[in-house]
């Protein structure tokens, strides 16, 4: 298995071969990563292809430096997904989405990439690779602070009004949260300062922060715009347009913005917020 990897990583390394080499040995890693994905149900059928198409893209015309940091995001994120199901599994019923990943998270979470590596390759400039990685930052830091913060049963408020929620609820904020908010912010800059060329210590800052304020913008739309649901059997506030098989009742927010749509304008304003402080620090 280590001689298959490090046969990617030479081949995958834009320095070491041509890119035609580069970009056909991206299409097969990204067929292989798709194929165990589908396998192991971290993706739905359509999830795999979009992730495929995706990471052939990103893989074949990005080479490891696009490559690493959102392998290192999916990789740990199923990790810390599996730990936190085995010890905290009755979370899951609250959201919209569990474990296996459809077509629309894939898009949320990677469609950002494939456009930014696709313009990148007109006008390769570092700025577009930080905006990738603070998107990035801003994904990791949100999942790692849903996950890490449900990993245990704790007390959950609402970031909009501090009032008690229950674990879960789009918009609650928990300490192990803000922990995991921080550590998934701070884990995907670091996995890319091979490929940068400024000061990694004000990257990593500049990156990190603009990661845990994608991720609290992605708490306060999903308080106040995301669709929020009431289960009319059992009573739970939950994303799910289903529950108990029956249709839940609206109780909050915009019917058609959902947990995706949030992900992806939060994800948006991980790029943007990089590109405001990287003006403001003159960095
Ligand atoms: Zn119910």
């Amino acid at each position: 298995m280590q001689i298959f990897l490090n046969c990617f990583i030479l081949i995958l390394n834009p320095k070491l071969s041509p890119p035609v080499f580069q970009l056909i040995a991206g299409v097969i890693l990204s067929l292989i990563i798709s194929l165990i994905s589908y396998r192991l149900k971290y993706l739905t059928l359509n999830g795999s292809i979009a992730q495929f198409f995706l990471g052939s893209l990103l893989f074949g015309l990005g080479g490891l430096k696009w490559s690493v940091p959102i392998i290192v995001f999916f990789f740990l994120s199923s990790i810390i997904s599996k730990i936190r199901r085995k010890y905290n599994p009755g979370v899951d019923s609250f959201f919209e989405k569990t474990g296996t990943r459809d077509i629309y998270q894939v898009l949320a979470n990677g469609g950002i990439a494939g456009l930014l590596i696709i313009v990148y390759q007109f006008y390769s400039s570092e700025l577009l690779y930080a905006v990738y990685v603070s998107s990035l930052a801003v994904f990791c830091s949100d999942t790692w602070a849903t996950e890490i913060g449900t990993m245990r049963k704790a007390k959950t408020v609402s970031v909009i009004n501090f009032k008690t929620v229950d674990q879960g609820v789009s918009g609650g904020i928990s300490l192990a949260g803000m922990f995991g908010s921080l550590l998934g912010a701070f884990i995907i800059p670091l996995s890319s300062l091979s490929w940068i060329s400024k000061n990694i210590f004000t990257f990593m800052l500049v990156v990190t922060v603009a990661g845990i304020i994608g991720s609290l913008v992605d708490s306060i739309l999903g308080a106040l715009v995301q669709a929020q649901f009431k289960c009319i059997i059992c009573g739970k506030i939950t994303e799910k347009k289903f529950h108990c098989n029956q249709n839940s009742r609206l109780t909050n927010g915009i019917i058609w913005i959902n947990n995706d749509a949030v992900n992806l304008l939060a994800g948006i304003s991980g790029g943007l917020f990089y590109i405001l402080l990287n003006y403001l620090l003159k960095i």
